[in-house]
């Protein structure tokens, strides 16, 4: 697949956010519940300063069951938001009937879940929709953590005409337990970035921590990493909202969150910060071609190991082996203060790039 540029529109002219500095917010409840839910929660939202209110209308669920939106008639109450409160409005859309529904109720913004940017289907379907209309259309990525797929849908979009596109970074599943509901995995909304400088890019930290207490510990992080905008679950009563109870926060609690997020620039023109961080980046490069050196030596070595051992007829993999490098590493690693999980992945790596090595061995001919 050849690299794909994309075709925006700077967020400046999208006519939807007043304010552009870092964080740009996206706040409001995971669902419409009520009017008075809808109406309350945007009020307060809006007295501190928020200017767009996100609200689930249609609600897509693990499990049958549960409370799966109200449906076409929350965007009633979202439109009261929109001209008694002058608030823009936004939500999410799973199928041209969403499309059409919300489109005519006069959203401002819509986005697409994260279980749908991974159906390419959904997604083809949404962008014809779309065709034809400019509004700003932000896509959370697949749950499954796939950068393709994830570029896949706004490929999409872009196909279809529209320009005016986003990514909300929130998550993605894993089995088993974590810290997380969905683990951040920066480095795909990294590698993002690096293909679409240009992406205006938001955090959910809401979807990502499913708990409240993680909110401004995940904001903080992606505003270090340059992140252009927040969307965060709000709710006038948390506590008996119908879903992601655990996870929202009231808007006041949202506004002392923002307020202690601390802001870096990106970039300095300062000459002083300039020459010391050229330094500091000089010395990285020199480190990195260490790296990769000794890198290129442990595989020749491996290498010789997979001919040995094809040699004497031995198999690729001994029980055991894997166990005690990673022991050694955790061991050393700890000491030199590096992080277990970190030299985990490293070292998986590198094993299974010289098991993949010893493997094409033992198969020459
Ligand atoms: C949501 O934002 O309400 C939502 C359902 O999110 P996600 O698609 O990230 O699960
Ligand atoms: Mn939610």
């Amino acid at each position: 697949m050849t690299a794909t540029k994309l075709d925006l529109i700077p967020v400046r002219e999208w006519g939807v956010f007043d304010n552009l500095d870092r964080p740009i917010v996206i706040a409001g409840p995971c669902s419409a519940e009520s009017e008075q839910q809808v109406f309350e929660t945007a009020k307060a939202l809006k007295s501190f300063g928020i200017g767009v209110l996100r609200a689930g209308i249609w609600k897509p669920r693990t499990r049958p069951n549960c409370f799966e939106g109200v449906g076409a008639e929350g965007l009633i109450w979202m439109r009261r938001v929109k001209q008694e409160l002058d608030m823009k409005i936004s939500t999410e859309v799973a199928n041209v009937k969403h499309v059409y529904e919300a489109l005519k109720a006069g959203v401002d913004l819509l986005w697409i879940g994260a279980r749908t940017s991974a159906n390419p289907f959904a997604v083809q379907e949404i962008a014809d929709a779309l065709r034809g209309t400019d509004i700003p259309v932000l896509v959370k990525n697949p749950v499954n953590p796939d950068v393709e797929l994830w570029v896949g849908a706004l490929e999409r979009l872009n196909m279809a005409g529209l320009k005016k596109i986003g990514v909300i970074h929130r998550g993605f599943s894993t089995y088993g337990k974590s810290k997380y509901r969905n683990v951040p995995q920066w480095q795909l909304p990294i590698e993002i970035k690096r293909r679409f400088p240009e992406l205006l890019m938001f955090c959910d930290p809401s979807h990502i921590s499913g708990k409240r207490e993680l909110i401004h510990e995940i904001s903080q992080q992606s505003m270090d990493l340059g992140y252009d905008g927040l969307i965060v679950e709000s709710h006038i009563c948390p506590e008996i909202a119908l879903s992601d109870a655990a996870q929202q926060v009231t808007p006041a609690s949202l506004s002392e969150i923002l307020g202690r997020l601390v802001i870096r620039k990106v970039d300095s023109e300062n000459m002083e910060y300039r020459e010391n961080i050229d330094e500091l980046r000089t010395k990285i490069d020199i480190i990195d071609n260490d790296l990769l050196d000794l890198l290129s030596s442990r595989m020749k070595v491996a290498d010789e190991i997979g001919k040995y051992k094809k040699h004497n007829n031995i198999t690729i993999l001994q029980p055991g082996r894997w166990d005690c490098i990673l022991e050694k590493v955790f061991e050393k690693g700890s000491a030199k203060g590096l992080d277990n999980e970190f030299l985990e992945g490293v070292f998986k790596a590198i094993h299974q790039a010289s098991i993949d090595r010893q493997t094409a061995i033992m198969n020459e001919k």
